[in-house]
């Protein structure tokens, strides 16, 4: 009988540590780029500071890229880390900028619960800023995913001629 009570003590106190363990470190060990909250405050525009760090949301239809259909490049807003290409958007009807694919290398994925069930976030995989959330509904015809991005978190460069 020991040895089950002692192994029941190993499986729950592994189950307790992994649990520990899987708990997101925090935002500014993870990535290149690291300022702080003033310093970003600073920087940026008081919309962009709200959703980029402050991970907030922008009115939908209020982004000047959601017209964009020119070749070019969507970088952040941040640190101008290359996030999107034009070719990759389309129309979602959602009134934020959406995408199917983005650039290698472009976006950090998170969990993020904070509507009460899971999403996954989309980050800026050089500075951790906020960009939105990718959700498996996208056009089924490309990769079925959609990358439902705040327009005020990007800058656009448009493909010189
Ligand atoms: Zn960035």
């Amino acid at each position: 009988m020991k040895i089950i009570t002692y192994l029941f003590l190993i499986s729950f106190f592994t189950l307790v540590s992994c649990q520990g363990n899987a708990q997101k470190k925090p935002k500014s060990e993870q990535f290149e780029i690291q300022k702080t909250d003033a310093e970003w405050k600073n920087q940026l525009t008081a919309q962009q500071y709200y959703v980029l760090i402050k991970e907030g949301t922008e009115k939908p239809f209020s982004s000047e890229l959601n017209k964009i259909k020119n070749p070019g490049t969507f970088i952040c807003a941040a640190c101008k880390h290359p996030l999107f290409k034009t070719k990759r958007k389309f129309e979602s009807g959602t009134g934020w900028p959406s995408f199917d694919k983005p650039i290698d290398g472009g976006v950090f994925y998170s969990a993020d619960n904070k509507l009460g069930y899971k999403r996954n976030e989309v980050l800026c995989a050089k500075c951790g800023g906020h960009l939105g959330h990718v959700f498996n509904d996208g056009p089924p015809e490309t990769t079925g995913k959609r990358y439902c991005l705040n327009g005020v978190a990007m800058n656009f460069i448009p493909t010189k001629k």
